[in-house]
């Protein structure tokens, strides 16, 4: 149960590891906190990013209005449909459109949005105190203190002591290990080829769609998108038992000729996509199963891929992170405002995210399910037959609660909630 903490110095030490969307968000949020005494530690030599397109859901847009960064796009950075979908499914053998999402009680600024990653990682980036970052430090250990204070190893030798560790290093979280070392991430057999082109390069193949477009088959798919400032995502995700794609690592130089055999069923015109690009790069995709709770030892909280791997699940883990550190901070600024321990804050920030994605796991159960149904049919389904089984039951609307979930209601909800509890047991106890 809650308790005013009896901390005198009530002032909180935090490191956030990585920075991806979520520590980058998280050092914006930990700033506002004058009591917070953050740093941003980063592995890579640079903040950079990698990959091709992100999507910009409408839960994502509303946190970065609430960072400030939705500002910081370039109006041609970004690609907006002109009839207002979000995403389009066709069959990928004939090409016929099968189903069309619009974005209706959408406001206009939280459309929908396709843009480079680097775009929304830079948009971020502009509003973060860079004087607070460290580059070029892994962490490699940690260690809890008998005083319950973690202390932090990094890679270069360099160490920190902190009250709360930000576990934001994506899918194979080093904090995650620490708290959760039972814990695995397995390959997924699915891989994804990603490339850009420009608009003139799609061109020069006819009728292409301006449209955000999955191509579907039964066990592969091709993504095509303008991203905006003249760029064409291409991806294709393809479905790799081999064990060996364990070894491969994220964003590695790949050849056609891996990608295409996965295509030999499909139109020409996704024939022909496939090998526009000059270059691809592949991804093998890995995820674990769902934690029980985001948060551990009354001071480490995992925020983005390192509480979810999902392996980029509903084009949205960049918004689930700004979610989470929406909450988080909010959540460590109730428990200091209130005089209660950091824990008690970890706490709420669990009540309100755990359940949020035992939810969105509840969806990939239902893709498996739909997965094993394929498998179950015997004779094996055509090609068209497959596709509609699958569009139907997979890409209709029945998740889009995902990208229209309110964050800020949420979060009012649960601390007028507990705020409340704490007031009966306060008189409880008188
Ligand atoms: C194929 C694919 C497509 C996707 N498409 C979309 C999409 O359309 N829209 C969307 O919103 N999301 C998408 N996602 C998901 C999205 O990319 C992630 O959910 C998002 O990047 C998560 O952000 P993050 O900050 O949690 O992790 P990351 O972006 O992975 O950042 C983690 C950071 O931590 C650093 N790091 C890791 N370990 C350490 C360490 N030990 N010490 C120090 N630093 C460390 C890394 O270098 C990195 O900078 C996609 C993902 C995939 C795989």
């Amino acid at each position: 149960m809650a308790v005013p903490s009896e901390r005198a110095d009530r002032s909180l030490h935090v490191a956030i590891i990585g920075a991806g969307p979520a520590g980058l968000a998280a050092a914006i949020e930990f700033a506002k906190l004058p009591y917070v005494h953050w740093r941003l530690y980063e592995q890579a030599t640079a903040i950079r990013e990698v990959g091709a397109g992100i999507s910009v859901q409408r839960n994502t847009w509303r946190i970065l209005d609430v960072l400030g960064a939705s500002k910081n796009f370039a109006p041609g950075s970004f690609y907006r449909a002109a009839d207002g979908h979000s995403v389009q499914h066709r069959n990928g053998r004939t090409t016929e459109l099968l189903d069309s999402h619009g974005q209706q009680d959408t406001p206009s600024n939280h459309l929908h949005a396709r843009t480079r990653r680097s775009v929304l990682q830079k948009a971020i980036l502009k509003e973060v105190d860079l004087s607070h970052v460290r580059l070029q430090s892994r962490l490699v250990r940690v260690e809890q203190r008998p005083g319950g204070r973690l202390r932090l190893e990094f890679e270069d030798g360099f160490e920190d002591e902190v009250d709360l560790l930000v576990g934001a290093d994506g899918v194979r979280s080093v904090a995650r290990a620490f708290a959760f070392p039972q814990h695995r991430i397995s390959y997924t057999a699915r891989k994804v080829y990603r490339s850009l082109v420009t608009y003139d390069e799609m061109a020069t193949i006819p009728n292409v769609p301006d449209a955000v477009t999955f191509w579907h088959g039964p066990t592969s798919w091709l993504y095509t998108c303008p991203l905006g400032d003249n760029t064409y995502e291409i991806t294709a995700m393809v479905t790799e038992h081999d064990e060996r794609e364990s070894q491969v690592s994220w964003g590695q130089e790949a050849s056609f000729d891996q990608v295409t055999p996965h295509f030999q069923d499909f139109a020409q015109i996704v024939k022909d996509i496939i090998v526009l690009p000059k270059t691809v790069q592949q991804y093998a995709l890995f995820a674990g199963p769902q934690l029980s709770t985001v948060v551990a030892r009354d001071s480490i909280a995992l925020v983005g891929d390192a509480s979810h791997p999902l392996s980029g699940a509903f084009g949205a883990g960049a918004g689930f992170a700004l979610e989470d550190v929406f909450v988080l901070a909010r959540s460590v600024a109730w428990a200091h405002d209130r005089g209660l321990a950091p824990g008690d804050g970890l706490r709420l920030f669990d009540q309100i995210r755990s359940p949020h994605y035992r939810r969105l796991y509840g969806v990939l159960d239902k893709f498996a399910e739909t997965g094993a149904y394929l498998n179950s049919l015997s004779p094996t389904p055509s090609f068209d037959t497959a596709v509609r089984i699958l569009v139907e039951n997979n890409w209709g609307n029945d998740h889009n609660w995902l990208y229209h979930y309110d964050v800020q209601k949420a979060w009012k909800d649960a601390v007028e909630a507990e705020d409340q509890r704490l007031q009966s047991s306060a008189r409880a106890r008188l």
